[in-house]
Parts: C-alpha cells; sequence; structure tokens
C-alpha cells in the first residue's frame, strides 16, 4: 500500500486523566500523516460504558490542543466520516456484526457470564494452556440459533477464529508475526447490551474512515491477527501495522499511569512546555538523522521515517524531561515567551500569586529563567519578590546572626546610592568593603539574607536592582530592628 493517501488516528479511551501514551500515539500518528500530506484523526472510543468517565473525552481533546497536535477531524471537528464518538455509531457496529452472523464468520453464544466464569475456573484449575471461550456454542445448528434468539434469550457474538494453522500479521517494523491460530480465542464481537466489543467497533470504525495505517503501542499486537479475522470476515483490505515499541518507566515496568507514572496533565501542572514534552516523546523510540536531541514537530515531520525507530523500549526519565525543558526555556523559547507562559502558568496554577505590574514580572522573570528547569519552579524561589511576608531560612538567619551588626552601615552605603542599579549598588557595597578593610563575602551575606530570606537568590547586584531602592532599604530597616530585638533578648 502507498503511503500517500495515508490515514492514521490515536483511538482513546476515555477512561480516567489523558496518557502519556495517548499524546505519544498522538505525535507518531499525526507526525506521520503529515509528512504523507495525509489526515489524522481522533476517535474516542467510548463503547466500554463500566469504564466510561464522562469528563475525560474533553480533557482529552484538551490535551491534544495544548499539546498543539491539531487533528483533521474528531469528535471537535466533525467531517462526512463522523461521527468520530464510538457510541454513535453503535447502529453501525450491530449491522456489521449481522453481517458477520450471516456470513457464518461469527456466531451467537448464549452462555451466561456465571458459566463461563465456572468454566475458565475449571480450564485454569486443569493447567490448560488455552484459557478463551471454550466454544461450546460453536457447535450450535443456525436453526437452534435462531430459534432460541427468537425466544429472547441473551446472547452475545462472537467471532469464529480458526482452529488450525497460522494467522500471521506483517507488522512494518517487527515483519512477519506469526500467530497460532489454535491459540486465538473466539472473541466477543457485540456484547449482551447490543453494544460492540472494541475489537469489533475499532475494525469498523478504522474501515469506515478510512484508516490507512494503524499505528499504536504494542501491547495491541496480539489483538491484530483477531483484527485481520474481522476484516477479513468483512471482505475489508487490511490497513498497514505500525506497533510502537513500549514506553518504560524508571523501574524498567510499563510507563503506567495507574502505578503512578504522572499523566500529561500532570506534566501540565509542574510546568513542562508542550514543546519540550513533544521533543521529549519523539526521543522514545526514534530519533533524528543528526542524533540532535532538541528538534521542534517540524523537525520530525521533515525527517521522519520507519527506519529509525528502535524496537527495543524507551525508559521515559522525568529528570531528563525536566532538563530537556529547562533548555526550552534558556535556550529555545525567547525570554519574552517564556515571561508570557510563565504569566499564563501562574494565572492558572499560581494559586494567587501576586504577580506584579508587568516590568516588575518582567525584570523577576529574567533573573530566575536561567534558575528554573520548569514553570512550576518559579514561585516556590520566589516568593520575596512577591511579599514583605517571607521567610527566613537557616542559612540566611545565620547569615544574619554572623553579619547583622554590620547592616545599619550598610544599609546607609545603599541610601546613599543614587542611580539604583546592579552596578552602582555593588559598587557602594564594594566601596564599603574597601574602607572597613572587609572581605566582600563579609558584607554581602547579610544583605541577601535581609532582602531575600534565602542565601539560594540570584546576583546580588541584579537581585538589588529588581527589587527596587525603596524595598531594598525597608527590607533592610526590618532587619536591623529584628537584629537588635534579638540583641536585647540575649542580653537580657
Ligand atoms: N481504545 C484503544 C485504546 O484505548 C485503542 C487501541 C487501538 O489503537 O486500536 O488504546
Amino acid at each position: 500500500m502507498s503511503d500517500q493517501a495515508a490515514v492514521t488516528r490515536i483511538a482513546p479511551s476515555p477512561t480516567g486523566d489523558p496518557h502519556v501514551g495517548t499524546a505519544y500515539q498522538a505525535l507518531f500518528n499525526s507526525v506521520f500523516a503529515r509528512q504523507q500530506g495525509g489526515k489524522f484523526i481522533v476517535r474516542i472510543e467510548d463503547t466500554d460504558r463500566n469504564r466510561y468517565n464522562a469528563q475525560s473525552e474533553a480533557r482529552i481533546l484538551d490535551m491534544l490542543d495544548w499539546l498543539g497536535i491539531h487533528p483533521d477531524a474528531s469528535p471537535r471537528n466533525e467531517d462526512d466520516r463522523g461521527p468520530y464518538t464510538q457510541s454513535q455509531r453503535a447502529g453501525l457496529h450491530q449491522d456489521y456484526a449481522r453481517q458477520l452472523l450471516e456470513s457464518g464468520a461469527a456466531y451467537r453464544a448464549f452462555d451466561t457470564p456465571e458459566e463461563l466464569e465456572e468454566r475458565r475456573r475449571a480450564a485454569e484449575a486443569r493447567k490448560d494452556s488455552y484459557l478463551g471461550y471454550d466454544r461450546r456454542d460453536r457447535a450450535l445448528s443456525r436453526e437452534e440459533s435462531d430459534r432460541r434468539a427468537a425466544a429472547g434469550e441473551e446472547f452475545v457474538i462472537r467471532l469464529k477464529a480458526p482452529l488450525e494453522g497460522q494467522t500471521v500479521v506483517h507488522d512494518r517494523l517487527r515483519g512477519d508475526v506469526v500467530f497460532d491460530n489454535a491459540q486465538l480465542d473466539d472473541k466477543v464481537l457485540l456484547k449482551r447490551d447490543g453494544f460492540p466489543t472494541y475489537h469489533l467497533a475499532a475494525m469498523v470504525d478504522d474501515h469506515l474512515m478510512g484508516v490507512t495505517h494503524v499505528i499504536r503501542a504494542e501491547e495491541w499486537l496480539t489483538s491484530t491477527p483477531i483484527h485481520k479475522l474481522i476484516l477479513e470476515g468483512l471482505g475489508w483490505e487490511e490497513p498497514e501495522w505500525i506497533h510502537t515499541p513500549w514506553l518504560l518507566s524508571a523501574g524498567g515496568k510499563k510507563y503506567s499511569k495507574r502505578r503512578g507514572d504522572p499523566s500529561v496533565e500532570d506534566f501540565r501542572r509542574m510546568g513542562i512546555l508542550p514543546e519540550a514534552l513533544l521533543n521529549y516523546l519523539g526521543m522514545m523510540g526514534w530519533s533524528m538523522p543528526g542524533g540532535e536531541e532538541i528538534f521542534s514537530v517540524d523537525d520530525m515531520v521533515r525527517e521522519f521515517s520507519w527506519d529509525r525507530v528502535s524496537l527495543g523500549g524507551s525508559t521515559f526519565d522525568v529528570t531528563k524531561l525536566k532538563w530537556l525543558n529547562g533548555k526550552y526555556l534558556r535556550e529555545v523559547l525567547s525570554e519574552d515567551e517564556v515571561t508570557a507562559r510563565l504569566r499564563a502558568y501562574l494565572n492558572e496554577f499560581g494559586e494567587g500569586l501576586p504577580t506584579g505590574d508587568d516590568t516588575y514580572f518582567a525584570a523577576v522573570a529574567r533573573l530566575m529563567i536561567p534558575r528554573i528547569e520548569t514553570l512550576g519552579d518559579f514561585a516556590p524561589m520566589t516568593g520575596y519578590f512577591w511579599s514583605e511576608d517571607f521567610e527566613t531560612d537557616d542559612k540566611a538567619r545565620k547569615a544574619l546572626d554572623k553579619g547583622g551588626e554590620l547592616l545599619p552601615d550598610l544599609r546607609e552605603a545603599l541610601a546613599g546610592v543614587q542611580d539604583w542599579n546592579a552596578e552602582s549598588t555593588k559598587h557602594a557595597l564594594h566601596e564599603y568593603a574597601e574602607a572597613r578593610e572587609l572581605k566582600l563575602g563579609k558584607v554581602m551575606p547579610p544583605v541577601r539574607a535581609a532582602v531575600a530570606g534565602t542565601m539560594q537568590s540570584p546576583d546580588l547586584g541584579d537581585l538589588l536592582d529588581v527589587l527596587g531602592k525603596e524595598r531594598v532599604l525597608a527590607r533592610l530597616d526590618r532587619a536591623i530592628q529584628n537584629v537588635e530585638a534579638q540583641g536585647t533578648e540575649t542580653q537580657g
């Protein structure tokens, strides 16, 4: 099949937080479609009503928006192949289940869930290697099956999988993958409630939506022979199968939200940029031809090729993602852009952090951008810029204990600075140190501690400059008072 008219898709199930795996699939599916001049669509697979979560669909679509991945069709932008919400297509799925029944590629099974469970347990106890459906109702005659259905007995429709031989799946990344038919289950296609299962619905929809390349996670590879048989049963051509390598978490296990690995929304809350997340996901199992670590989705579209996928499985390392994010903050995006992102981030997650006026905020941002890895690092590091009511940590307290008695003189030296900026304030501190024959290392710490309450702050001149003369002198005054008060306490 030519890649020319490629139509790719993701088919997430709306069961909870948007998965990193969904973002990963969205990236590879959309990149490939764009490169081929094709289409990328999003179908919401919501037919499993037990696991359905009403907000989840919107959250998945919002996640794609946030990532900047814009599908050519989705429940938010339908086209004539829609609807793109699977539950709205149940009538179609039923029609095709019936067609499979008519042609003999599927059959009705009347077993109750309790009977099935009991028989499965017995098979387990016998240490049977096959734990699928025991195919009891496969033997029913057509007449009997019709009669029982007409009498109102509940049934499912099952695929009549071949009992012998092999089914060969050709995967673009793995070549031919051979499955023994004896191990295939007669999977349920249509449930008792008339809803299709994933297997039937996905294949019917993929076909009707014109999907040419099924690009999905490796975990679906074992379902592919079933999918192939469904397509065959309906007389439809199979798409190209591409099963991407596993995403692993640091412990070597499959990356999994349920085991506590962060979701996409968690990364957003952390202050990871969408560009950085996509860049990082692009490095999972794939690489740029020149080995570049920083690349955009556009770069990926230009350079994409399945040849450079490595199948081993990639470890998703949150520390590395944060490092990459820091690179985006410092090297890829402009300072103005990062400042705007910071402000937007704080408006969303800043918990009322008073971000001051534009010029002041921009000045603080400029100072801190080189020191943060995520947008979320900003607020906890900058409390003293926004409030007079900031904490003084242990190290700063020690610096005040040691050098606090210099503060009155230092205040005076700084009060005399006319043209207040990073240079002039530092110059004043230098002059003072020289005149008293003191080392700068004695003079600077108490000032830093007094104005920031922490020794982990930016260059002192920059800090004084951004805080401004008025704030600095007021803070020094307060520190002087505290030092004096403590002096009286210890004397008394
Ligand atoms: N609904 C499945 C999922 O949640 C789709 C699997 C597929 O891509 O076929 O991942």
